[in-house]
């Protein structure tokens, strides 16, 4: 039995490596559901029962990396690719604001068609229309410049992964002319400028050990971000790892009350690729101290070409029209729909 390490890591917000490798590799069913209950009840006692929404705007599916755990990477050639226009993400924009969305996220592929200045032009334009709106960027690695360009435009947040800090396991999941000391730059970089920044792992990417994992909480301990995002690494069929299993469910779940107990503050979603993973996915999550969740805004009719993994969920609860089954779901284990822009707060 963990508990004295769970209960120490609640009190302390952190433990020694030994621990948190014990943590990882002893630790029980029994062990699992009690350092979800202190995991939860931290979120409730920050957030209460309001999970926050997102409305998730996939704004492209080119990409010039060729990350080889994504469905969209480069080298897929068997995805029809597609970008939205501005005409598109205000529309998507519009629907979302209706239905009482408050946050949009525009996530995509590192896309050379869209200019730094077309994004500009959109979140001016949302910013334009929908002044009460907090914006979240999700568009991989830019320059300093261009990252300043979307702030001064009014984008609030960036989400930016890092997904693995151990260079070796890095190389393992990327080409080689990716760098993670880019990447990590870039997270460096988004915090000066005062985004509101969000970083994360896939939990089960091949060759992840515990290790990694403990690397990872090091990591974001010393970056303290606003929003950590965290999944089951989930395989795709025209990618090198389309035969390597999915993540772990009760492993992502762990690492998230891990996340929770150590930043009680931070906004942690409830991720899609765990709703994916599972059909009670979602709630497992928010039951593990997540308390944000990220609805799919995209046109409906572009969505399936946005295929990270296989079976990636974006209808019903997942979506932005399957709001009220949301709410339904969210009610089911005790909380709802905050209809707040839930900016972070220290
Ligand atoms: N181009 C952007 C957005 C990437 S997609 C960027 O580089 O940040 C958003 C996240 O989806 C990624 O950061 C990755 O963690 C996750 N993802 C990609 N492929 C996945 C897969 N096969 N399984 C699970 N998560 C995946």
């Amino acid at each position: 039995m963990l508990h004295l390490i769970i209960e120490e890591l609640k009190n302390n917000k952190t433990l020694n490596d030994k621990d948190f490798l014990r943590l990882f590799t002893e630790y029980t069913e029994e062990d699992l559901s009690f350092i979800r209950e202190l995991a939860r009840e931290v979120a409730v006692s920050n957030f209460g029962h309001g999970i926050y929404i997102r409305g998730l705007i996939e704004l492209t599916n080119y990409c010039k990396n060729d990350c080889y755990y994504c469905g969209i990477r480069k080298s897929n050639l068997n995805v029809e690719r597609y970008r939205l226009n501005l005409e598109q993400v205000l529309a998507c924009c519009e629907q979302g604001y209706s239905v009482g969305f408050r946050t949009f996220v525009m996530q995509g592929g590192e896309d050379a068609g869209i200019k730094d200045q077309d994004i500009v032009l959109y979140i001016r334009e949302i910013k334009k229309k929908f002044p009460d709106c907090a914006i979240t960027l999700s568009l991989g690695e830019r320059s300093e410049q261009t990252y300043q360009n979307f702030y001064d435009a009014g984008a609030n947040r960036y989400l930016l992964r890092h997904e693995t800090s151990d260079h070796t396991h890095y190389g393992v999941l990327h080409p080689a002319k990716m760098s993670l000391d880019n990447r990590l730059n870039c997270l460096h970089i988004l915090k000066k400028i005062g985004f509101q920044t969000g970083t994360g792992i896939m939990v089960g990417t091949p060759e992840q050990r515990v290790e990694h994992l403990l690397k990872d909480i090091r990591f974001i301990e010393q970056l303290q971000p606003q929003m950590i995002g965290m999944g089951p690494f989930l395989s795709h069929c025209d990618t090198p790892f389309a035969h390597h299993p999915n993540g772990s469910f009760s492993m992502s779940l762990l690492l998230l009350s891990i996340f929770r107990l150590m930043h009680p503050k931070a906004l942690i979603p409830s991720t899609t690729a765990l709703a994916s993973l599972d059909p009670k996915g979602r709630e497992a999550g928010i039951l593990s101290g997540a308390n944000v969740v990220m609805p799919n805004l995209s046109p409906v009719d572009q969505r399936k070409k946005y295929s990270l993994y296989n079976n990636k969920a974006a209808l019903g609860a997942e979506s932005a029209e399957g709001l009220a089954l949301l709410d339904k779901q969210l009610q089911s284990i005790g909380y709802h729909i905050s209809y707040d822009r839930g900016d972070y707060e220290a």
